[in-house]
C-alpha cells in the first residue's frame, strides 16, 4: 500500500481569517484567547480539510512564521526582547515585527527581526540571529500543545520541524561568528524535542532540510553527517524533507544519512528519482513529492500515474506520495471561486483539489485504476481541454516568439550618442531630480476604485475622480519644483495587476491569496496562456498627464521579468518562454507611449532580483533571457527617447554586470537604508549609465533631511561621475501620506540644488 501525507498546509485561511485575526489583537482590538482561540478553530479546520490522508502535518501552523517558531522552539530569542512582560506571543510579534498588541503602553518597541526571502519562493521568514554566544534550550510547549489538540481530534498527526543543519543555513551571525560552530550546542536540543515526541506516542516526524537543494560545500555536506548520527538513536521515524529543486552533488549525501525516510520534489528533480531508487537502503522510506505546490494548476494524473506505477512495484510499502512541498505557496479552496470563467476553473487546483489528486493516485496505485476511472477520465479531459485550447494557444503570438532576433533588443545607437540627443531635448539641470512612479493612495483613490468595482461608480464617474488625482500629483510636482514628472498611478490596483487585466492570456482569481510574510498576503494574477495586448494601456492616462505640465513627464510601465516573477506562471511552457510573450506585449506599448509624445519611458523590473534559481550555476542562464526580455521590451525606441528602469533591492554586486547589459539610459535603485552600501558594487564594475540611488527611504515614516540627501549623494558621487547621478526616493510614494512626501521631497529637491551649486 502506498501511503498518502502533506507537507504542510496554508495556515492564513481560506478567507484570510488569520490575517484579520492577527491584525485586530495587533491593534488592541481583540485579546489573545480571541487570536489563539482562531488559531485552534483554524488548525482544526485544516485537519478536517486533509481528512482522508494517511499521515497529516501538525506544527505547520503558525501566527507568524515558521521559522521564527523554531526559534522560539530551540530558545533562540534575540535578548533585545527577553525580560518584557506579556504572553510569550506578544514577545514571538516583537521579534516578528517590531512590537506586539501593548508596546504603545509599555514602551516595547524593538528592533523587528530582518526578514528575507524563504529559497526561491515569495514567502519571507524572520531571519534567526546567532553570535558565537548563542545557547540554545527546548521549549517544545507550541508543537505539544498542537500535537495535543491534534490527538484529541483523532488526527493521525506527523509532527513537523526544520531540521538543524537548515535551520543554521537560513540564520546570521551578527559577529561573522561561525554558524557551524553552533551545531554541538544545537543537536542536544533537537534530541531532546524527539524524545519529547515519542513520549507522546508520536511515530513519525517530517525534519525539513531543504538546504539540500542547495550548493553546499564539504564543510556544510559534513554537518549534515554530524547532525543526523547525533539524532540517529531517537526512537521516532524521521522522514527527512528535502523540496524546491535537485539534489545534485547532495544526492549521494541525502541517500545515506541514517534517518527512516526521504521526501524529495519530483517535479522539480523528477530527473533523479531514479538514481535515488537505486541509492536508497531497501529499509528506507522514499516519499516522492509528485504533485506541484508551487503552481495551480491540476496535475496530469493519467501521466503521473504512468511514470509512477513501475516506482510502485519496485518500492511497494516504502513509496509514499505527497504534495512536492507545503502547500503554503497556493491558494486553499477553488471551490470558493464564483468568477472564473469555467473552462479555465477546470484546468485549476488549489491546495484542497491537489490533496484530492494525491487521493486519486493513491487509489489507483493500492486498488488499480478501474476504481478511480471516473476521476482519471475527468482529469484526462481537462488536462486535453487545457492544452488545446484557443484560448491558451495563440498562433500569431507563437510566430512572433518564433520570429525574435538580437536586433530586437538593440537600441540605435550607443548610450554615449543617445545621452547628448536625449540631453538637448530634455535639457534637465545637472543631479535632476524625479520620483519613482506612484503618490499617495489616498482614501478618495480607494473608494473610487471600489465604487466602480461594485457599479456604484460608472467609467465616466471613476475616470473624472482618477484626473483629478492626476492633476493634483501634476501640480504638487511643480511646485516642489521636481524636473521630470510621474502622473502618480492613481489609477493602479497594483502594478502587476493593472497590466495583467488588460492582457489577454491573464485571468484573476477572487480569494487566491498567499501568504508573502506575517499577516500580509498576495494574490497573484494567474498566466494561463500566450499572452497579447488587445489595445494600448496606459497611453490615455499618460498623455492626460503630459497635457497637463510643459515639463517631460515619465510613461510608467512594468515590465515583463517582474510581471513574470510575480504570477502564477504556466507549467507547459519554460518560464522564458512565457517571458518573451509578456516583453512583445510591453514593447508595443512602449512604442505606442513614444508615438504620443512620450519624451521618457520606465519600465519597472522590482523583482528581476527575486527571480534568480536557488543554485548559482543556474543564474547565468536566467539572467541571459531576463536581460533580453527586458531590452526586446525597452529598446524599440529612438535614440531622443530616454528609457528609464527601477530595481527595490540593493544587493546588487554579484548581478550589476546583467545590469549593465539591460541598456537603459538610467536606473533607479533602492539604497537609502544601507547608507550607500550598494555602490561599492561600483568599485570594481564601471556602470556605464545614469543612476539615481535612492535617497528617501520611503518604507519609513521618517523625513530625511536636507543635509542627509546632500551626504549620501556626495557619497554616491565619489564612485559615479556627478554627471550621470540622479537623486529620487528609494521606490513608489503609495504606501505614504501625502503630509510625509510633501516635506520630504521638498528636501530632495533642495539638496540637489545644493548639490548643483556645489556648495
Ligand atoms: N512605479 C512603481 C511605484 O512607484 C514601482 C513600485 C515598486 O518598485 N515596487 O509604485
Ligand atoms: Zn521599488
Amino acid at each position: 500500500m502506498v501511503t498518502t501525507h502533506n507537507l504542510g498546509f496554508p495556515r492564513i485561511g481560506a478567507k484570510r481569517e488569520l490575517k484579520f485575526a492577527q491584525e485586530s489583537y495587533w491593534k488592541g482590538k481583540s485579546s489573545l484567547e480571541e487570536l489563539t482561540g482562531l488559531g485552534a478553530q483554524l488548525r482544526q479546520r485544516h485537519w478536517e480539510n486533509q481528512a482522508g490522508l494517511d499521515q497529516v502535518p501538525v506544527g505547520d501552523f503558525s501566527f507568524y512564521d515558521q521559522v521564527l517558531d523554531t526559534s522560539f522552539t530551540l530558545g533562540n530569542i534575540p535578548e533585545r526582547v527577553r525580560g518584557f512582560d506579556g504572553d510569550q506571543l506578544d514577545n514571538y510579534f516583537r521579534v516578528a515585527r517590531g512590537r506586539s498588541a501593548h508596546d504603545a503602553s509599555c514602551n516595547c518597541g524593538v528592533q523587528a527581526g530582518e526578514m528575507t526571502k524563504w529559497f526561491d519562493t515569495n514567502y519571507h521568514y524572520i531571519v534567526p540571529e546567532f553570535s558565537a554566544a548563542t545557547e540554545f534550550s527546548l521549549d517544545a510547549s507550541r508543537l505539544l500543545e498542537q500535537l495535543a489538540q491534534a490527538r484529541a481530534l483523532g488526527v493521525k498527526a506527523k509532527p513537523v520541524i526544520i531540521g538543524p543543519v537548515t535551520y543554521l543555513w537560513l540564520g546570521k551571525a551578527k559577529d561573522d561568528s561561525d554558524k557551524l560552530a553552533l551545531l554541538p550546542r544545537l543537536l542536544p536540543v533537537y534530541a531532546a524535542l524527539l524524545e519529547q515526541l515519542v513520549a507522546q506516542g508520536v511515530e513519525w516526524v517530517q525534519i525539513d532540510e531543504p538546504a539540500l537543494v542547495t550548493e553546499l560545500d564539504a564543510v556544510w555536506q559534513q554537518a549534515f553527517v554530524t547532525a543526523y548520527d547525533a539524532l540517529k538513536n531517537t526512537r521516532v521515524k524521521l522522514l527527512l524533507a528535502t523540496y524546491f529543486g535537485q539534489l545534485q552533488s547532495n544526492l549521494a549525501l541525502a541517500c545515506k544519512l541514517p534517518v527512516h525516510g526521504l521526501h524529495i520534489d519530483a517535479i522539480n528533480a523528477r530527473a533523479e528519482v531514479e538514481q535515488v531508487v537505486a541509492q536508497l537502503p531497501a529499509d528506507k522510506v522514499l516519499s516522492l513529492g509528485v504533485i506541484n505546490g508551487r503552481n495551480i494548476w491540476k496535475t496530469d494524473l493519467n501521466a503521473v500515474l504512468e511514470w509512477l506505477t513501475p516506482i510502485h512495484q519496485v518500492l511497494q510499502a516504502r513509496l509514499w506520495i505527497a504534495p512536492s512541498c507545503s502547500l503554503l505557496h497556493v491558494p486553499v479552496d477553488l471551490d470558493s471561486e464564483q468568477k472564473l470563467d469555467h473552462e479555465i476553473k477546470s484546468w485549476l487546483a488549489f491546495a484542497l483539489q491537489k490533496l484530492d489528486e494525491l487521493k486519486v493516485l493513491a487509489r489507483a496505485l493500492n486498488e488499480g485504476r478501474a476504481s478511480v476511472q471516473a476521476e482519471l477520465a475527468q482529469n484526462q479531459t481537462a488536462t486535453q481541454s487545457r492544452r488545446a485550447s484557443p484560448r491558451v494557444n495563440n498562433p500569431a503570438v507563437k510566430a512572433a516568439i518564433a520570429k525574435i532576433d538580437a536586433a530586437l533588443g538593440r537600441r540605435h545607437s550607443a548610450y554615449p550618442q543617445r545621452a547628448t540627443k536625449q540631453s538637448a531635448l530634455l535639457n534637465l539641470p545637472t543631479f535632476p531630480t524625479t520620483t519613482i512612479g506612484s503618490f499617495p493612495q489616498t482614501a478618495e483613490i480607494r473608494q473610487a476604485r471600489s465604487q466602480f468595482k461594485s457599479g456604484e461608480l460608472d467609467e465616466a464617474g471613476y475616470k473624472t475622480v482618477m484626473q483629478k488625482e492626476i492633476v493634483r500629483s501634476v501640480r504638487e510636482q511643480e511646485a516642489l519644483g521636481l524636473d521630470v514628472l510621474v502622473h502618480g498611478e492613481a489609477e493602479r490596483n497594483d502594478m502587476v495587476e493593472y497590466f495583467g487585466e488588460q492582457l489577454d492570456g491573464y485571468t484573476f482569481s477572487q480569494f487566491g491569496w498567499v501568504q508573502s510574510y506575517g499577516s500580509r498576503c498576495v494574490k497573484p494574477p494567474i498566466l494561463f496562456g500566450d499572452i497579447s495586448r488587445p489595445k494600448a494601456m496606459t497611453v490615455e492616462w499618460i498623455k492626460y498627464a503630459q497635457a497637463q505640465t510643459a515639463r517631460p513627464m515619465k510613461g510608467m510601465l512594468t515590465g515583463p521579468v517582474t510581471i513574470l516573477n510575480w504570477s502564477f506562471v504556466r507549467d507547459d511552457q519554460p518560464r522564458s518562454v512565457s517571458c518573451y510573450q509578456l516583453a512583445l506585449a510591453i514593447r508595443e506599448e512602449v512604442l505606442d507611449l513614444e508615438k504620443a509624445g512620450v519624451r521618457v519611458i520606465q519600465i519597472d523590473e522590482a523583482a528581476l532580483r527575486e527571480g534568480l534559481p536557488l543554485r548559482k550555476s543556474q543564474w547565468n542562464e536566467y539572467l541571459q533571457w531576463a536581460v533580453e526580455s527586458f531590452r526586446i521590451t525597452a529598446n524599440g525606441v529612438q535614440d531622443e527617447t530616454q528609457i528609464h528602469t527601477h530595481m527595490c533591492y540593493s544587493e546588487f554586486n554579484d548581478i550589476i554586470a546583467s545590469i549593465a547589459d539591460m541598456d537603459a539610459d538610467v536606473i533607479t535603485i533602492e539604497t537609502s537604508r544601507s547608507d550607500m552600501e550598494l555602490l561599492d558594487a561600483f568599485d570594481n564594475f564601471n556602470y556605464p549609465n545614469e543612476i539615481g540611488p535612492g535617497v528617501y527611504d520611503i518604507h519609513s515614516p521618517n523625513i530625511p533631511s536636507q543635509e542627509h540627501i546632500v551626504q549620501l549623494m556626495r557619497k554616491a558621487a565619489e564612485r559615479i561621475p556627478a554627471g550621470r547621478l540622479w537623486v529620487n526616493p528609494d521606490c513608489g510614494l503609495k504606501t505614504r501620506a501625502w503630509e510625509e512626501v510633501i516635506p520630504a521631497l521638498t528636501n530632495m529637491v533642495a539638496a540637489a540644488k545644493t548639490l548643483r551649486a556645489g556648495v
